[in-house]
Parts: structure tokens; C-alpha cells; sequence
């Protein structure tokens, strides 16, 4: 599944936002437990409001939402590039993330210890950050000597892989991540081979106290600024806020909520900023049996798309019956759609759009 990891200094609120995400997941209805797979890894649904309205037309049995997971990654303090307090444990659970969630303490509280005494989310973002450029910086000079060797005695893949490494190193040496590089199409999949921390996308958490949890406060403007110079999505959030709501049953939420002036959980804008921030699509299976979100990357054939299910359904591919969300909705169902001429008949060139209502027909 997809991944993506909570990183920040101590007592910013971290683990009260992995703990609320935890929570609020089990609170859910059966369908949407919550679990566990490691102490620091939780596996969470992914709210979306569209899977409902599908499985209502379809009076569907069961409604499974697609999943992701999220990864508290304690540990990180100033020198963890060179393995500093849990430094090399945290650099490899990043390693393993798709996308990184900056939690930043964008709350004032004289009993809680900041690390440098001083409420300032930008100066601990970049505390944290020229952490994982270090580290990026330190892996690709390793690197860069063998490459160079073997560029020299003709290899071609080396060749092209110090191209991508220098470029790496000439954002790193100016102080930028590498996630600024400039990289085509063509050059993403040796570029991900490099498994550099600083190139994966970056999503900011601006952890505020309760009274701003509406409307953020003067911390989080700064940090929504400072997102959007970095190109990266930022959320708002009151994680002790959070960690109310999600223990509260569904009556009890939305009396809260309102008293807050929020329309949703905090925690769902977080889940789905962390979805877009992937990268990814949602298609749909539905039927009178269950409904169901899938997950796959933007850009995924039907094959690729029908392979997320089954590795079966992949190889055996045929084509894929399609009916596009709206058109389900608006016609009001799979046999309506179908009838108005709305079912298309897809090969294995079709790229899957986001909310395409699919069924695979396949040899086995
Ligand atoms: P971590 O070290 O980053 O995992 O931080 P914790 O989640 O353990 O939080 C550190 C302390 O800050 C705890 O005492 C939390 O209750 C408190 N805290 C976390 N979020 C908030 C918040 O939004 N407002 C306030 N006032 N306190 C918070």
C-alpha cells in the first residue's frame, strides 16, 4: 500500500496526531477497522464521500473504502544525518515512505519544552530538512566515485545515473532539496531509483492550538506560505482537537464539530491532502455485492488498475467495462448506463481516469 510518514522535532504533537488517527478509524463502522501493524504503523481509510452515493444506487452489501497508511517516525534531532539520537533507524523508516508530513508546532505552551525554546515552525522545518539533505548529500557523494569509474570504462546506465546524481547534487550543494530537480517523464524511474529522502513529495501539518483550529493562527499563515513556495501541500490542524473528536460517536462529533466551526474531522483533510500528495486515483468497483475504492497511480492502464485487485486479473486482461462517475450517478445505476449508451468498452491502452465506475473481463 501507499505510504506516508509523519516526521518532525520532538513534542510538536506527532504521535497525538498518529494517535488520533488511529482512534478515529475504529471509531468507524465495522467496515473501516482500524489496524495496527507495527507500534508506529497505521493503516487508515480513505474518506470519500463518492464510494456512498455509489453503493446507495447500487444497494450494495458492503462499502470498502481504498486504504493507506500512515507511519509515526520518531526520532529525529539535529546531527541524526550522522546518527545522532535515533538517527539511522529514522533516515531508513523514511527511506520506505512515498511522501513525508512535516508536523510543525504552531502552538504556544509554556509546560510543553520546545526544543530551541522558541515557537517558530519554519526554523524547525528546516532544522529537520537539512537533516534529510545531509543525508541525501552524504549517500550521493558515496555514490558519485563508483559511477564516475564506471562512466569512464564506457558503462552507459552508469553514465546516465551520474547525470541524475550530479543534477541531485547541484540542488543539494545550493541548499534546495532535491525534489526541485528538474526530471522528464523518461528519467522518473532511474530517478527513483536513487531513493533520495528530499525527492519525495512534502506535505506541511501545521499543528495549532484548540482556538485556532478554524481559522489557523499567525504560525500556520507563515507555513502555508511557506508551502506554497515549496510547491508542497499544507493542512491545518489541531491534533489535541483531533484527539477529542476522535473519541467521540458520531452525534456527539458533529455537535463538537460545529461548536468548532469545522465541517469535518481535521483528520480527513489530512488523509486526503496525503492521498493527492501520492499522486493517485481512486476507481471503483460496484455491485450488489460491495462497492469498493481502489487506489492506483495517475497515469495506470486498465491492466495495471485491474492487476491492484488481482495479479490475475492482470495477465488475463481483456478489456474493461467503463462507466464514468458521473454518467453512474446521473443515470442512476450500471443497467441505465448502459442502455443510454454510457458503457464503454475498454482495451489495454486505456489510462484510468479518477472515478471510473470499472469491471474486468479477463481469461484465467
Ligand atoms: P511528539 O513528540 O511530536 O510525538 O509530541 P506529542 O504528540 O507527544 O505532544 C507533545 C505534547 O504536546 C503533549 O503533551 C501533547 O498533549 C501536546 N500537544 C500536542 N498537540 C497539541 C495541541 O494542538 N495543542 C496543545 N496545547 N498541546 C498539544
Amino acid at each position: 500500500g501507499f505510504k506516508c510518514g509523519i516526521v518532525g522535532l520532538p513534542n510538536v504533537g506527532k504521535s497525538t496526531l498518529f494517535n488520533a488517527l488511529t482512534k478515529t478509524a475504529a471509531a468507524q463502522a465495522a467496515n473501516y477497522p482500524f489496524c495496527t501493524i507495527e507500534p508506529n504503523v497505521g493503516d487508515v481509510a480513505v474518506p470519500e464521500p463518492r464510494l456512498k452515493k455509489l453503493a446507495d444506487i447500487a444497494s450494495s452489501k458492503e462499502v470498502i473504502p481504498a486504504r493507506m497508511q500512515f507511519v509515526d517516525i520518531a526520532g529525529l534531532v539535529k546531527g541524526a544525518s550522522k546518527g545522532e539520537g535515533l538517527g539511522n533507524q529514522f533516515l531508513a523508516n523514511i527511506r520506505e515512505v512515498d511522501a513525508v508530513a512535516y508536523v510543525l508546532r504552531c502552538f504556544e505552551d509554556d509546560d510543553i519544552t520546545h526544543v530551541s525554546n522558541k515557537i517558530d515552525p519554519i526554523a524547525d522545518f528546516e532544522v529537520v530538512e537539512t537533516e534529510l539533505m545531509l543525508a541525501d548529500l552524504e549517500s550521493l557523494e558515496k555514490r558519485k566515485t563508483n559511477l564516475e569509474k564506471k562512466a569512464r570504462g564506457g558503462d552507459k546506465d552508469a553514465k546516465e545515473t551520474l547525470e541524475l546524481v550530479e543534477r541531485a547534487l547541484g540542488e543539494l550543494n545550493n541548499g534546495r532539496p532535491a525534489r526541485h530537480a528538474d526530471i522528464s517523464e523518461d528519467e522518473k524511474k532511474a530517478w527513483n531509483g536513487l531513493q533520495l529522502l528530499t525527492a519525495k513529495p512534502v506535505l506541511f501539518v501545521a499543528n495549532v492550538d484548540e482556538d485556532s483550529a478554524a481559522d489557523g493562527n499567525q504560525f500556520s499563515e507563515v507555513v502555508d506560505e511557506r508551502a506554497a513556495v515549496e510547491g508542497a501541500a499544507s493542512v491545518t490542524i489541531s491534533a489535541k482537537i483531533e484527539s477529542e473528536l476522535a473519541q467521540l460517536d458520531d452525534e456527539e462529533q458533529a455537535e463538537y464539530l460545529e461548536t468548532l466551526g469545522l465541517d469535518e474531522p481535521g483528520l480527513n483533510r489530512l488523509i486526503r491532502t496525503g492521498f493527492d500528495l501520492l499522486d493517485l486515483h481512486t476507481y471503483f468497483t460496484v455491485g450488489p455485492k460491495e462497492a469498493r475504492a481502489w487506489t492506483v497511480k495517475r497515469g495506470a492502464t486498465a491492466p495495471q488498475a485491474a492487476g491492484v485487485i488481482h495479479t490475475d486479473f492482470e495477465k488475463g486482461f481483456i478489456r474493461a467495462e467503463t462507466i464514468a462517475y458521473a454518467d453512474f450517478i446521473e443515470l442512476g445505476g450500471e443497467q441505465p448506463a448502459k442502455e443510454a449508451g454510457k458503457l464503454r468498452l475498454e482495451g489495454k491502452e486505456y489510462i484510468v481516469k479518477d472515478g471510473d465506475v470499472m469491471h474486468f473481463r479477463f481469461n484465467t
